[in-house]
């Protein structure tokens, strides 16, 4: 079999950073292994970069890049949160035709790809026409989501949500006419209907996203569980006021209630769990179950901060998402991850395993952003070794934000202090998706996404 290399200064190879190095990846774009010294004629020599395995964004609703500092006022002129960002959030959902989904989900796609991102978890609850009807291909919306991503270059996992209601004893919210599905059933039909229809893309899986406890009922989270085979992504606990609604509902918090439905596994992810109780905490660990945080859009927002620490610990397992998109910087949101809790903790290294090792931090949440995502999205990536997808990310060592940080260590300036400005070349399946810190897209995706905000937003 012919095979490329791809030689660094440096290889992020079995959790460390190793000089002289070269990935060997397959014509299949697999990883083959990593080998020293190969000086072959198809080695792409990397001078003076890192290469480390792709970042996995666990979730993301990619549209929402539409809203970006266009929500960071108090619009009502009082006291401004997540119930009246989501109202914002709603407005410029009703406004997507599907050419707009596309052109919305193809910025943030590439805009993640620019990042080092090479793996997006979308959880998309767009299905219907402003008006609530079906379009003619049921799945219209989702295929243009899918479609944005592999014209960028990036791998995605769908995570077709259901949606029932606006909420318990709530009354409908016309804007959530887009999101509805009639029962659990059409659900399901969609994601194996897309799961079917995409199967011939390695870079294209399909999961299912009952939307919140808030969003359907427990009939419908019990259909789910017992008839889905994959993985299963919901939003859990951002909100006091979502788990107190829970509680009047079932007589149960969300996790509580997961729990109870039997939804909790390592095929699981909590999206954000940051209203907590002990008990949660230990059922999460206890199933070994995913907890999705994203820092960057919980600040935003208000939600909260993730009891990482006490999640670890129970023997829960951690991802990142981008959530909102209102920013796009996975290595922020690793950072964040640990600096929030800081702040709360009112101490440092909350998340270090504790071995005096000056990468083991960094590791950790390097970790929670590649294979803590992809263990989430119930995907081989994440991690370089043989047989895995050849999806990598490179960054200058030389640009300003890391100049100085030689060797193993490079790895804390690049978690704490690198940055989309750094990363050079992405590759995802061995197929090259950026190069020197471009992407072919870049001035046409732009120009189609000023154009559609224009039109939005005037
Ligand atoms: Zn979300």
């Amino acid at each position: 079999v012919a095979t490329r290399a791809f030689l660094p200064d440096w290889l992020y190879w079995g959790g460390a950073l190793r000089p002289g190095l070269a990935l060997e990846v397959d014509e299949a774009g697999l990883v083959v292994g990593a080998t020293e010294g190969r000086a072959a004629a198809d080695v792409e020599r990397l001078a003076g970069r890192a290469l480390l395995p792709g970042l996995v964004n666990a979730h993301s609703h990619a549209f929402q890049r539409l809203i970006r500092g266009r929500t960071e006022f108090a619009a009502g002129g009082e006291r401004d949160d997540f119930w009246t960002w989501r109202e914002a959030m709603f407005s410029a959902a009703s406004a997507l035709d599907p050419e707009g989904v596309f052109v919305a989900s193809r910025q943030a796609f590439l805009e993640m790809a620019l990042a080092g991102i090479t793996c997006v978890g979308e959880f998309h609850y767009l299905h219907r026409d402003p008006d609530g009807r079906a379009y003619a291909d049921p799945d219209e919306l989702s295929v243009q989501v899918v479609r944005a991503a592999r014209e960028v270059g990036i791998r995605i996992a769908l995570l077709r949500v259901g949606y029932a209601r606006s909420g318990f004893r709530t009354p409908e919210n016309p804007r959530q006419r887009r999101f509805i599905d009639s029962s659990p059933d059409e659900v399901l039909r969609a994601a194996d209907r897309l799961r079917t229809a995409l199967r011939s893309d390695e870079a294209v899986s399909v999961g299912i996203a009952p939307h919140s406890v808030r969003a359907v009922p427990r009939s419908w989270l019990e259909e789910i569980t017992r008839a889905w085979d994959g993985v299963v992504h919901m939003h859990a606990a951002e909100q006091p006021a979502e788990v107190e609604a829970c509680v009047q509902e079932h007589g149960l918090r969300p996790i509580e209630l997961a729990a109870e439905i039997g939804m909790l596994g390592s095929r699981f992810t909590a999206v954000h769990a940051i209203h907590l109780s002990d008990g949660e905490i230990a059922a999460l660990g206890s199933a070994a179950a995913n907890v999705c945080a994203c820092p960057s859009t919980e600040r935003n927002l208000g939600d909260g901060v993730v009891p990482a620490d006490r999640l670890l610990a129970a023997g829960a397992h951690l991802a990142l998402g981008t959530d909102s998109q209102a920013s796009i910087d996975l290595l922020e949101d690793a950072r964040q991850l640990e600096l929030h809790l800081r702040l709360v903790r009112l101490r440092r290294a909350v998340l270090d395993p504790g071995r005096g090792e000056q990468t083991g931090l960094a590791r950790v949440l390097f970790g929670t952003a590649t294979e803590g995502g992809a263990r989430s999205l119930g995907l081989s990536v994440g991690r370089l070794r043989p047989g895995a997808p050849a999806d990598f990310f490179t960054v200058d060592l030389h640009h300003p934000s890391l100049v100085g940080a030689g060797g193993d260590a490079a790895l804390g300036a690049i978690v704490f202090g690198g940055g989309p400005a750094a990363v050079r070349d992405v590759y995802v399946a061995g197929r090259s998706v950026v190069r020197e810190g471009r992407h072919a897209l870049e001035e046409q995706s732009g120009r189609a996404f000023s154009a559609l905000a224009r039109r939005i937003f005037g």
